[in-house]
């Protein structure tokens, strides 16, 4: 069935919802997805994220809601008719087969004719640049290699859709970064509409240009990276992506252009209004990095505290103290490691003032 299609909208998921019995999976999720567009869904364990994604490939039907893609309600359609291509963790690659007849699988099981196939699997082993690996078999090459022959057997058949579910799950950290960018720039450069399940925050920020934060079958945020990361809707979302210290206290002043809230250690002040809050309990969030620290008090009232270093972690880039405060409270604070030398920088149980700006933290109201 053919369906209008409001502009920028390739994908559309409408009030899609899935019981399993009793249990609610997916609950009243909606999303528009651009043409083009590389689209994470991220989440822990158990939040619904495959499901959704189950949904789109068609190895699951909705309880309620429709999936539109480029006009047409995918209702009804078997996974085998959708225009959609889903590429697993494992890679499923088939051992006993060549690299060149992997990719060219898909194509000779549609009846493709012989020349049609041959220049579509030449054509997937450049973009993948594994032309001179055409005649190995998956156990002579590498994850990332493997992983690159999964990509060009899935984009053999040119979908619409391409679902990507934990992608890189089987390699190890730094083959890992180098395939994110390696597969994001051949999907770029295919073109190809991407939704993508993982429950690795980085993974999804490198990879996507936008991320929705799932929880409980439904979606806390979507945004750009960045902006999910900046600007978290709720304690859930901050906590959940990156480092965060969330500080609870009441507003004590909602001023035209400043909001003072007093927390157990800390008087913050922000610029911004949370207006209507005044005596309310809120929460201020302050990532690590944002936070910085000095031996001596900084000048003014606001935005700082005073705490003694209990632990430290070196992490190369960057050093994380553990500071605590006064009420019993830990903050913690990133210190970028600038020099090879650590002369002057603050040791266990040194009493240290931390601060940061007030345009550095973000107040939430959920
Ligand atoms: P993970 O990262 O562990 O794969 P997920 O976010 O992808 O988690 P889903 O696989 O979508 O989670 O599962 C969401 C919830 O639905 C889970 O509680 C799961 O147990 C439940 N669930 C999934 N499939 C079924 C099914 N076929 N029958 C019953 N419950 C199911």
């Amino acid at each position: 069935m053919s369906v209008p299609n409001e502009a920028g909208a390739f994908l559309r998921i409408e009030a899609v919802t899935k019981d399993f019995g009793d249990f609610r999976a997916v609950n009243e999720v909606s999303l528009d997805v651009a043409r083009g567009e590389i689209f994470a869904l991220l989440g822990s364990s158990g939040c619904g994220k495959s499901t959704l994604l189950r949904m789109l490939a068609g190895f699951e039907l909705p309880s309620s809601g429709r999936v539109v893609l480029d006009g047409n309600d995918l209702a009804g359609l078997p996974p085998y008719k959708r225009p959609v291509n889903m590429m697993f963790q494992s890679y499923a690659l088939f051992p006993h087969l060549t690299v060149w007849d992997n990719i060219a699988f898909g194509l000779r099981r549609d009846k493709l004719p012989k020349a049609e196939i041959a220049a579509r699997v030449d054509e997937m082993l450049r973009l993948v640049q594994l032309t001179t690996f055409a005649k190995r078999k998956p156990h002579q090459l590498s994850g990332g290699q493997q992983q690159r022959v999964a990509l060009a057997r899935s984009l053999a058949k040119r979908p619409k859709l391409l679902l990507l579910d934990e992608p890189l799950g089987a390699l190890d950290k730094k083959l890992r970064e180098a395939t994110q960018i390696e597969l994001v720039n051949i999907i770029r450069q295919v073109g190809v509409t991407c939704v993508m399940v993982t429950h690795d925050q980085e993974e999804a920020m490198t990879m996507a240009s936008r991320i929705a934060v799932m929880s409980e079958g439904r979606f806390l945020q979507v945004g750009a990276p960045a902006d999910v990361y900046e600007t978290p809707a709720t304690r859930f979302v901050a906590d959940f992506i990156g480092n965060v210290n969330l500080m609870e206290g009441s507003v004590v002043a909602d001023e035209a252009d400043h909001v003072d809230i007093q927390c157990a250690d800390v008087l913050h002040r922000v610029g911004h209004g949370i207006t209507g809050y005044e005596g309310q309990t809120v929460t201020v969030a302050v990532r690590p990095e944002k936070i910085h620290l000095s031996p001596s008090e900084p000048e003014g009232t606001h935005n700082k505290v005073r705490g003694t270093v209990e632990a430290s972690s070196y992490f190369g880039l960057y050093t994380v103290y553990h500071l605590r405060l006064a009420s019993g409270g830990v903050l913690k604070v990133n210190v970028e490691n600038e020099t090879r030398h650590r002369d002057g920088l603050p040791e266990q149980g040194d009493a240290v003032w931390a601060h940061w700006l007030p345009t550095s933290q973000v107040v939430l109201t959920q």
